[in-house]
């Protein structure tokens, strides 16, 4: 007993023993201007108010530039310019619109480093996953779909789909340019234009990649960036000359989406939030799995819909899972996003860390079981949050049940494979779950009997273009990427 304890509390000081030294990415190369306007017809034009909001740097509470706010009128100007561009657009043809992409694509590329630091600015993510993910996988979505543009006859063989006509695209700021990427080039390539509004606090890729989309010579009128807040999407929505909404973002927000298009002739998909349940059974590779959990939950700081924020471990493995956990929670780095040491980055606004130390106190008070890493984290006015796990907890928890969106965990432990399925699937949530075992025929009977969109074996959060990706029950309607992304942005 007593060996065991010892065990159990390694003395491990990641802090002052092992830490590097800092290494912060280079600023200097990258072009911010004071203030941003709309993008319409091609042209930055100021909103007919002349209001403007900040957008803060949430590491330090810095605002790094004014963004427009577009009223109706603003939003009805580039509706209508999206409509004027449609004929000329399809008219244009497939081969040729699918250069247009493939020369985004790349310029993207070429100027990777740049959209990187500028998502790490203003969203809070770590430099490492905006270079490694966010801005390959953007360029990725542009590649992939440029070639579906002129192949439309084989991805739907028999059948003469029609573009929908006019896209209005409302995105969330966990993945600003990933998700703008996501949007426009499926629409592009099969013919649609674009309206898109990026989320308030996460605005400057997307104006970014409205510039390089001026500089790729793409047709005016044909993509179209709008910001501003939640008014500024509604008025998108219910705008008569929109052909088709596609929306991620919260559960709550899709709810009033979906309440306002009830009956009209809009399409829409709808991308909505999870609670996803990581499961690690008894024979699956321990060290991997734990991994593969600080991955699920505590990459991009849990603002991941699809993030693995309830954790399930086999009953026999329980304890050792939790102690080389905690023990990996301790080497987690939360610090400055550009530095390309840091794991954890800021959280994305003083809004959402409340809403974060909300729900901690809650699971505290409701009798669940915290433990945070002893990392140090940044002072100043930046918005930080310890990598967290929460134990003792069931399935009646609020903390169990309700999105948290940040570096938040909770475990429960499971005898069965049909226990664990029945407490993973009470959820009214249906995003994302994740398995880890060692057997083939035991990672089949997890993926039939999980009701989520996206199921991963052995890894997590894993994203490819050619991959449809969405979710059951109150996580969503339809699927964005592959062949069922194309789809939606088609009549058939
Ligand atoms: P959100 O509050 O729903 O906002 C999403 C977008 O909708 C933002 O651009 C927002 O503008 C806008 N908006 C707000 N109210 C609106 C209204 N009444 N009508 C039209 N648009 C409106 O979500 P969030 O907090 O930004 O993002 C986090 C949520 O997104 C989480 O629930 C997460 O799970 C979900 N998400 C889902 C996926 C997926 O693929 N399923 C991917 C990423 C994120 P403002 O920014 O001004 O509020
Ligand atoms: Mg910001």
């Amino acid at each position: 007993m007593a060996k065991s304890k010892k065990k159990m509390s390694p003395a491990l000081d990641f802090n002052t023993q092992w830490r590097y030294k800092p290494a912060p990415e280079n600023s200097d190369h990258i072009q911010i201007q004071k203030a941003y306007d709309l993008f319409i017809n091609n042209e930055f034009i100021p909103p007919v108010n002349a209001d403007y909001f900040p957008t803060i740097n949430p590491a330090t509470g810095k605002k790094i530039a004014d963004i427009a706010q577009a009223e109706n009128i603003d939003i009805d100007k580039a509706v209508v310019a999206a409509s004027k561009a449609l004929k000329a657009w399809q008219k244009i043809g497939a081969v040729e619109r699918g250069k247009y992409l493939f020369r985004i694509a790349r310029l993207i590329q070429e100027r990777a480093r740049e959209f990187a630091v500028i998502e790490s600015l203003d969203g809070g993510k770590p430099i490492r996953e905006s270079k490694n993910i966010d801005i390959p996988l953007a360029a990725a979505h542009f590649f992939y779909h440029a070639g579906w543009a002129d192949k439309l006859q084989y991805a739907f063989p028999n059948q003469t789909p029609k573009p929908v006509g006019v896209a209005a695209q409302i995105i969330p700021w966990n993945f600003p340019l990933l998700m703008a990427a996501w949007k426009i080039a499926p629409a592009l390539a099969t013919g649609n234009t674009v309206v898109l509004k990026p989320a308030e606090t996460t605005p400057l890729t997307a104006l970014k990649l409205a510039e390089l989309i001026r500089e790729s010579g793409l047709p005016s009128g044909v993509v179209n960036i709008v910001t501003g807040d939640g008014s500024a999407g509604a008025a998108l929505v219910d705008h008569p000359m929109v052909n088709k909404i596609a929306f991620t973002g919260s559960t709550e927000v899709g709810k009033i989406i979906q309440r306002k298009l009830a009956g009209s002739a809009k399409k829409y998909t709808l991308e909505l939030g999870g609670k996803g349940a990581n499961i690690i059974l008894e024979d699956a590779a321990i060290d991997q799995a734990v991994e593969g959990i600080i991955n699920g939950i505590y990459f991009n700081q849990g603002h991941v819909c699809c993030a693995g924020s309830r954790l399930f471990v086999q009953e026999s493995v329980a304890e050792l899972v939790v102690r080389k956990l905690k023990d990996r929670m301790e080497t987690l780095v939360v610090g400055d996003p550009l530095d390309k040491n840091t794991d954890i980055g800021a959280i994305n606004s003083a809004s959402q860390l409340r809403t974060i130390k909300k729900y901690i106190k809650k699971g505290i008070k409701d009798g669940a079981e915290l433990y945070q890493s002893k990392c140090a984290i940044p002072g100043g006015k930046g918005y930080w949050c310890r990598p967290s796990l929460f134990t003792n907890v069931s399935q009646a928890h609020t903390i169990v049940q309700e999105e948290i969106f940040g570096p938040v965990l909770t475990l429960q432990t499971f005898r069965t494979l049909e226990e664990v399925l029945n407490k993973a699937n009470n959820t009214f949530y249906g995003l994302s779950a994740g398995v880890w075992t060692d057997k083939g025929a035991k990672i089949f009977t997890m993926t039939r009997g999980l009701r989520a969109g996206v199921v991963w074996a052995n890894t997590y959060n894993k994203f490819d273009p050619a991959s449809p990706f969405g979710g059951y029950k109150e996580s969503g309607i339809g699927r964005e990427g592959g062949l069922h992304g194309l789809a939606g942005y088609l009549k058939f």
